[in-house]
Formats: C-alpha cells, sequence, structure tokens
C-alpha cells in the first residue's frame, strides 16, 4: 500500500495510520495496549488514568471484528475524492475541552469523515454544521473542522462519539454499542465538570440515558422520550435533544442553525448554572 500525505502537515502515512507514526493528534504509541474483546474495553477503560491515556487506548481498540473489518476497507479502498489522502481508519477519541460542562454525543464516526481524519465529526458535512455552530456559540475558536492539523480548538465543550468506529450503514448492532461502553463511562468519570449532555439524535439519547443508568445518576420514570428540545434531568446533569445534524435533516431542513444554536443557548444556561 502506498504511503500517502497528511493533507496539513505531509509526511507519509499507511492507510490505517499506524499508532505513533507521528499523525497529528494521536497520541498512541505501537506500546498502546489494545482491546481484542469487550472485557479487554472495560479493563483497559477503567484502567485509564487520565483522558489523553483513555484516548490513546479508544484509538487502537479491536474489540469489534464487524466494524474493524469494515474501517480498515474503507481506509484501504478510499473515497475517489480522497484519494489523495491517508484514512485514518482506526477508532476516533472524545475531542474538546477536558474542563468541560457540555458534551456533545452524536452516533458514530462517518466512514470518510472522522474514519478518514481521525477526530469525531472531521471532513464531513455533520462536521461544518456542528462546529460552525459551536464557533456561532462561543465554544470554538473557529467554525471550520477539516483536518486534525487545522487548528480547531473548543472550550467548554466535548464531542463524543458513544460508538468510536466507523459502522456499515451508520448502524451499530447492540452488540457493538454495549462493547463500546465502557470507553464513554470512562470519558464522562474523567470530565469532572459536566453538567449537560447535548444528545444529536435518538440514537445519543438513548446512549446518554444508558450512560446515566451505569453511572447511577437518577433517570425519570417514566423514561424521558427523545425529541428537539426535550430536556431530561439526570441529577446534576440535564440532557437536551437535538436532532442529528446529519444531511439527512440538514438538508431537507428538519434542523434549522436557528434550532441548533438555540439548543446550544440553551445548553449554555445549564453550563453557566
Ligand atoms: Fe472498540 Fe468501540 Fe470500535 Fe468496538 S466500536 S472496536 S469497542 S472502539
Amino acid at each position: 500500500m502506498t504511503r500517502l500525505p497528511h493533507p496539513s502537515v505531509g509526511g507519509a502515512f499507511d492507510s490505517p495510520v499506524a499508532p505513533g507514526s507521528g499523525w497529528p493528534g494521536d497520541l498512541a504509541t505501537a506500546r498502546t495496549p489494545l482491546a481484542q474483546s469487550a472485557d479487554d474495553v472495560g479493563r483497559l477503560a477503567v484502567g485509564a488514568r487520565d483522558l489523553a491515556q483513555l484516548d490513546a487506548r479508544v484509538s487502537v481498540c479491536r474489540a469489534c471484528p464487524r466494524l474493524v473489518t469494515w474501517r480498515e476497507q474503507v481506509a484501504t479502498t478510499r473515497r475517489r475524492a480522497y484519494a489523495d489522502e491517508p484514512y485514518w481508519g482506526r477508532p476516533v477519541a472524545g475531542f474538546g475541552d477536558p474542563a468541560a460542562p457540555i458534551v456533545v454525543l452524536g452516533l458514530a464516526p462517518a466512514a470518510h469523515g472522522g474514519n478518514r481524519t481521525g477526530r469525531v465529526f472531521t471532513g464531513d458535512r455533520s462536521g461544518d454544521w456542528i462546529f460552525a455552530a459551536l464557533h456561532r456559540a462561543g465554544l470554538a475558536n473557529q467554525p471550520t473542522s477539516t483536518d486534525t492539523a487545522d487548528g480547531l480548538e473548543l472550550a467548554g465543550v466535548r464531542v463524543i462519539a458513544p460508538v468510536r468506529c466507523a459502522p456499515p450503514g451508520n448502524a451499530p448492532t447492540p452488540a457493538e454499542r454495549d462493547a463500546c461502553a465502557p470507553w464513554v463511562d470512562r470519558e464522562i468519570a474523567l470530565l469532572p465538570r459536566v453538567r449537560v449532555v447535548v444528545a444529536l439524535g435518538g440514537f445519543a439519547w438513548d446512549a446518554g440515558l444508558a450512560l446515566a443508568r451505569r453511572a447511577g445518576w437518577p433517570v425519570p420514570r417514566p423514561r424521558p422520550r427523545f425529541g428537539h428540545g426535550a430536556e431530561a434531568e439526570l441529577g446534576s446533569v440535564t440532557m437536551l435533544g437535538c436532532f442529528h445534524v446529519s444531511q439527512q435533516n440538514t438538508f431537507t431542513g428538519r434542523l434549522t442553525e436557528a434550532m441548533l444554536d438555540a439548543v446550544l443557548a440553551r445548553a449554555r444556561v445549564f453550563a453557566n448554572s
């Protein structure tokens, strides 16, 4: 396989990118322990001492055979538009402020977005929407997000995909979702200032409620239902529902910039309370 240059910093990278080979933002090395099973994920997640170690371990996980095959197949075949770029082809860690009071939960990396660039929501139309909105809300230093060396910084917010590998058809199986859960559980535990979770879509809403139960946060009964603008009080954390920033929603006008901005404004209210 031909090695290709990173779009911003050049060099020569395999697809998938080898851990510790110099990819901007890659925290893993050849010695980072690999999770090969759901049990490994649980053990390595709980044992991660800080976000940097967690992110490194996430980024080399191989616990879900179907997703490992898919993400690496996409990375080696590549889309024609990106034929001159290397593809990350590995799990995508959370991104943003380690002291964030706001967490934005998505679904999973896109095959030619996060799975290509190595950063959540980066390099696809969904990312264009969410990072532009975070910038309008004063939570990002720039409105664009193209690759891991583009200078993007988030303040007060961390963006997490509860399933870390690109799934075929954007549809992880329940077993894959559950296998990946310890990574997000540990990430939330390592974010001590979280006050609000913005759930982008029904999958993220359900993932948020599930992680709340595992974390021991109180979950109301009856179970809060997802909707755009829905709010669920989970003890000291409030979860806000927002339609996903998928093209299916943004192209059709189901989700407008004003609707997204209103949810983020509400999130800031809870973050500052
Ligand atoms: Fe590991 Fe999660 Fe990817 Fe499964 S989806 S291989 S648990 S990072």
